[in-house]
């Protein structure tokens, strides 16, 4: 053979079966002995692989594994976390309609909701998931999807989901819950009577800023729907990015666990401190919403705690530039603790008077709480609030 024949004949790959970590499987397509086996696969009477769009051994491995989290029967991954949510309304409300919010969800559900889905004739309505005689009214009607979380960002919100998804199945509404800020360890919104569960992987289940990714998890007939929506749009991920995933997710529990501690010890200490104004974190007494999530969550109440300063942005602004350890970085869910500012970041895609509503102002910073030892995390930011208040 020449050169130009050997530099692209494949090499053999032996797939050893009892490898402990999962080969990834970083390949767009599968060659075959025949034509019959394709025709066998592309038409669903035999199992197995085709083109990566569809499916891929690194997306199942990491489907089985959230799957088995949620306790669930099936999931799937997308390219994003967003991708997941614009897949899950879209399984869940296939002809335009109305799209149900709950007033604090992420940003970017609402650029999908209104900039993307709006063109095609949905529309978005907020809803206030706390009010049930409000979800009583609105949930009536035309058709609808109800898009809630299960922790909001960044204020610590606790949807009561126990009580609403079941008022929203007794008016026909399926509900989809982004649980991305609770993350399975510390609540499984399929308990509840979810339809659809996503994820982004980009936080806490990636656990290391180094992926960009989404899934949806619920029962398999759902899920099938989802997964051709997800291939015939091309909302699939990378095999890297699942197979890192992956790696990241068997961590989730022991990093959620320690997060959680220190995000508790964070919240009580910022509490204490006189440039801090209001501390948002609904494992504390004084958040709103500390009996849903006394009721709710289970083994602590996420890595998520927020705080409004006194002095306002400049406050802010002063405290960013103080922190040692902490980083500002506009996302969350590392393993360092980081530090984000909603009205600037997270929560754009909002006009000022939706700001208002939802609670936030330039005052409100949010942090992700990692794994450093509570004393380092607890006196950078005290040394960063004491000067100058
Ligand atoms: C980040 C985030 C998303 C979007 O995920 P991407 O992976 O960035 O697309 C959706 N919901 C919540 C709650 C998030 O924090």
């Amino acid at each position: 053979m020449d050169i130009y024949t050997r530099s692209v004949k494949p090499v053999h790959t032996p797939s050893p079966s009892n490898s402990v970590a999962p080969p990834l499987y970083q390949t767009s397509v599968y060659a075959f002995e025949d034509i019959d086996e394709v025709d066998a696969l592309l038409g669903g009477t035999r199992k197995g692989y085709s083109y990566t769009r569809g499916g891929n051994p690194n997306y199942d491995a990491l489907a089985e594994w959230l799957a088995e989290m949620e306790e669930v029967e099936a999931a799937v991954p997308t390219g994003s976390g967003t991708a997941a949510l614009l897949a899950g309304i879209l399984t869940l409300l296939p002809h335009p309609g109305r799209i149900l919010v709950a007033r604090e969800i992420y940003g970017g559900t609402v650029g999908i909701s209104r900039r993307f889905l709006g063109r095609l004739g949905y529309r978005m309505e907020w809803i206030d998931t706390h009010n049930l005689e409000e979800v009583e009214r609105a949930v009536g009607g035309d058709t609808a999807v109800l898009v809630v979380e299960t922790i909001s960002n960044p204020l610590g919100r606790v949807c009561p989901l126990d009580e609403l998804i079941p008022l929203a199945h007794a008016h026909g509404v399926p509900v989809l819950v982004d649980n991305t800020f609770a993350t399975p360890f510390h609540a499984r919104p399929a308990a509840w009577g979810a339809d659809l569960v996503a994820h982004s992987l980009t936080k806490f289940i990636g656990g290391h800023s180094d992926l960009v990714l989404g899934m949806l998890a619920g029962p398999r007939a759902r899920i099938a729907e989802a997964t051709s929506l997800i291939d015939s749009g091309g909302l699939t991920p990378d095999p890297f990015a699942t197979w890192l995933a992956y790696r990241g997710a068997r961590t989730l529990s022991l990093r959620m666990e320690r997060s959680s501690q220190n995000a508790l010890a964070l919240a009580q200490h910022l509490e204490t401190l006189p440039a801090v104004m209001r501390v948002y974190y609904p494992g504390l007494a004084s958040h709103p919403d500390a009996a849903h999530a006394a009721r709710l969550l289970s083994r602590g109440s996420g890595a998520i705690v927020s705080m409004s300063l006194k002095g306002g942005y400049e406050a802010a602004q002063a405290m960013v530039s103080r922190l040692r350890l902490v980083k500002f970085v506009p996302s969350l869910g590392d393993v360092t603790t980081t530090l984000s500012h909603p009205v600037v970041a997270s929560h754009r895609e909002l006009t000022a008077e939706e700001k208002v509503q939802v609670g936030i102002d330039p005052s409100v910073v949010r942090i992700s709480v990692g794994l450093e030892g509570i004393g380092d995390i607890l006196e950078d930011f005290s040394q960063a609030l004491a000067a100058g208040g």
